[in-house]
Order: C-alpha cells, then sequence, then structure tokens
C-alpha cells in the first residue's frame, strides 16, 4: 500500500520532467519548443520552425518527405477508390446481364406458352407411355 502510494506520488511528477524535456527545442535548449515537425516529430522553437504549405518542419528534408508521402497517400486513396468504382461498375454490369438475360428468358417463355407447354405436355405423355410399356413387359 505504501510502496504503491509512493510510486503514484512519484509518476506525475516524473512525466511532467519528460513532458518539460520533450518541450524543448533540442537545437536550442534553452528556448522552450512552440511546435514540432510535422514530419519526424521533433519539438521546434520559433527560430527553427521552416514553413512549408501551413505545416511546421525541421528541415527541408522533413518537408520533401512529408509533402512525398502525402502524395504518395493521396495516390493510394486514389488507385483504391478506382478499384473499387471498377468493382462496383463489374457488379452492375453483372446485374444488368441477369436482369436481360432473365427479361428475355421471361419473354421467350410468355412468347411461346402454348408451344412450351405442349412440347412439355407430349413429352410427360412419351414418359408416361414408357412407363406404361415398361410394367406392360414385366
Ligand atoms: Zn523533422
Ligand atoms: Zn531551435
Amino acid at each position: 500500500m505504501c510502496y504503491l502510494k509512493q510510486n503514484l506520488n512519484r509518476l506525475p511528477e516524473e512525466y511532467l520532467m519528460a513532458n518539460m524535456e520533450e518541450k524543448v527545442c533540442p537545437n536550442h535548449p534553452e528556448d522552450t519548443a512552440v511546435s514540432r515537425c510535422a514530419s519526424c516529430f521533433k519539438p521546434l522553437c520559433a527560430q527553427c520552425i521552416i514553413k512549408s504549405n501551413g505545416d511546421d518542419f525541421c528541415s527541408d528534408q522533413c518537408a520533401t518527405n512529408f509533402s512525398q508521402s502525402k502524395e504518395h497517400f493521396a495516390e493510394v486513396t486514389k488507385r483504391d477508390k478506382a478499384r473499387k468504382l471498377k468493382a462496383r461498375i463489374k457488379k452492375i454490369i453483372f446485374l444488368i446481364i441477369i436482369a436481360i438475360i432473365g427479361y428475355f428468358g421471361y419473354k421467350y417463355w410468355s412468347d411461346n406458352k402454348e408451344s412450351i407447354n405442349k412440347k412439355l405436355e407430349s413429352k410427360s405423355k412419351q414418359i408416361q407411355k414408357d412407363l406404361d410399356k415398361m410394367s406392360e413387359d414385366k
């Protein structure tokens, strides 16, 4: 209990110290950081900030990396969107084909209902006859 209490009391202080350390510019330890590099998250003081497209960076390299990874991300998102769209179009085309087949199948059936029914009837009669014959043969 006592040990836990001691640790609990110590924790916030340590956390605060670490936080303070983080908020000091590594290039100017006497200055407090006012921002962070958007690419490598290094703390930055007002003197060290390099502005690029509205973001703060520690170096031109970080700004370039950041915009490149941003471009890459946009490219990947664009490709993903295109792929999803293609898949959706394929699905729609498939459904249209099914609908067309269904429509023409139905149309064919309703146009030739009489003859199809006749054919089926004669076929079933034929089968019945064959069955009768088979049972007679026994
Ligand atoms: Zn950086
Ligand atoms: Zn600095």
